[in-house]
């Protein structure tokens, strides 16, 4: 049965899920002056987790107004280090890359993930123009001219559009029946955050073994998160040692790059795992974040790619609205399927392509993604290409994570 509309304002846009894609979505069309209802519990709980936000999100947060506050808890990735540690026979030297070789002072970012969806929670909080509701969202309906949802508590919120950023078991996203695909692989990731020895430099080093990227990325101070993926049992056994012996076994693992180790942070042991949709509207839905993809944690991709999402939508609307369309109909969504397709397609594809080549253990493939570093390391122009395509998408990236005509 449809829901009746409620009895309050209807909406430009409802965004349900106040995960960091959620927050970033519900910001950004607020600031366009779109009357925003975002739906969810705010929760910013530590976890162990970081996200390295690439050059494009951070620009996205600026436009928010919310970098300014989180900078100074992040440190720049101004290098990144890939050393094959696959014992292949084909093993390619270290290869290096510098943010200034593209003209960035760093790639990006390394924030950890309580810090950054506090600081969006603080935004939201402040902004006049975000309605905030938080009991969940338990049912739906799509009309013609409007969508409802349904909260825990009965009442029903109005929009002519909805923005699913419900996560990776997205209800809004089975109740419109878009077909998923959904893959693990035979690994898990433990993350942590570590205390050093050595200075980090700014660097983040990704080392390539056998059972997946082992990964240190600066944090302010000598600390660095890790995510280390590895084997299923392998990182049960990790995730199980006391910090002492697992402190040693990331010192171990890191050649001693960095010295001596010491565990900081809370620890999580990531299933390895992915996701990807046939499509990312229906009728006056749109999904965005981990509502629309699920990368394992290879490669700093899912959320750089949510905060895509949420700035290509609010683009989509803009322009619907410039024209006199309707802003949750198949002119503006359309537009923001287009927008999404490729860049995710091309992002899944590579993350997933890096991490079957190294557990293949299958010479030609060990052959090919030597070969491919060597040729990123010694060929100057397709090396610079890669490093600002790994950055942002040359075409079609958000209007808001262009870089400014100098
Ligand atoms: C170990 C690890 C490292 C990572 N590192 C990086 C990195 O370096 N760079 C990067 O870009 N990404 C990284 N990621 C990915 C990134 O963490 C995720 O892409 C991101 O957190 C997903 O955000 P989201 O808002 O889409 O989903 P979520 O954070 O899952 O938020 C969904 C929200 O929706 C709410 N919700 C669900 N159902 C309802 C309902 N019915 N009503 C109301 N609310 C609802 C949930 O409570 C939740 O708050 C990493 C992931 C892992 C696991």
């Amino acid at each position: 049965m449809a829901l009746p509309a409620g009895p309050g304002p209807i909406f430009d846009a409802a965004v349900v899920g106040a995960g960091a894609a959620g927050l970033a979505a519900a910001l950004a069309l607020a600031r366009e002056g779109f009357e925003t209802c975002l739906v969810g519990r705010f929760d910013a709980r530590a976890d162990g987790r970081t996200i390295a936000l690439l050059d494009g999100s951070v620009r996205f947060l600026e436009a928010l107004g919310v970098w300014e506050g989180l900078r100074e808890r992040a440190a720049p990735l101004a290098t990144m280090r890939i050393i094959d540690d696959s014992r292949s026979l084909f093993r390619p030297p270290p290869a290096g890359f510098r943010a200034t070789e593209i003209g960035l002072e760093a790639f990006g970012w390394n924030v950890e993930n309580v810090e950054l969806v506090r600081t969006l929670i603080e935004a939201a909080r402040a902004s006049s123009q975000l309605t905030l509701r938080d009991p969940g969202a338990v049912d739906s309906s799509f009309l013609q001219e409007v969508a409802n949802i349904g909260l825990e508590d009965g009442s029903i919120v109005s929009a002519r559009l909805v923005v699913a950023a419900d996560g990776r078991n997205s209800r809004l996203r089975e109740a419109r029946d878009i077909t998923t695909r959904s893959w693990s692989y035979p690994q898990s990731a433990l993350t942590t955050i570590l205390a050093h020895e050595r200075d980090h430099r700014d660097a983040s080093t990704e080392f390539h073994t056998r059972f997946g990227p082992f990964t240190l990325v600066p944090l302010p101070g000598r600390r660095s998160s890790l995510v280390w993926v590895t084997s299923r049992a392998h990182a049960e056994r990790l995730v199980g040692l006391d910090d002492d012996a697992l402190g040693a076994a990331v010192e171990r693992q890191a050649q001693s790059i960095l010295g001596k180790m010491r565990v900081e942070g809370p620890r999580g042991l990531v299933a390895m795992s992915g996701l990807s949709v046939e499509r990312y509207t229906a009728e006056r839905l749109a999904l965005i974040g981990e509502a629309a993809h699920v990368f394992p944690p290879i490669g700093a991709q899912g959320l750089n790619l949510g905060f895509r999402d949420a700035a290509a939508l609010r683009d989509a609307v803009v322009d619907a609205r410039a024209e006199g369309a309707d802003i949750g109909g198949p002119a503006a969504l359309g537009r923001y399927q287009r927008s999404r397709d490729l860049d995710v397609r091309l992002r899944t594809a590579a993350v997933d392509g890096l991490n079957r080549t190294l557990l293949a253990a299958f010479l030609p493939a060990d052959f090919l993604r030597g070969l491919g570093l060597i040729a990123i390391s010694e060929i100057g122009p397709l090396r610079r290409t890669l490093m600002r395509e790994g950055v942002l998408p040359s075409i079609g990236a958000p209007r808001l994570m262009r870089p400014r005509p100098a």
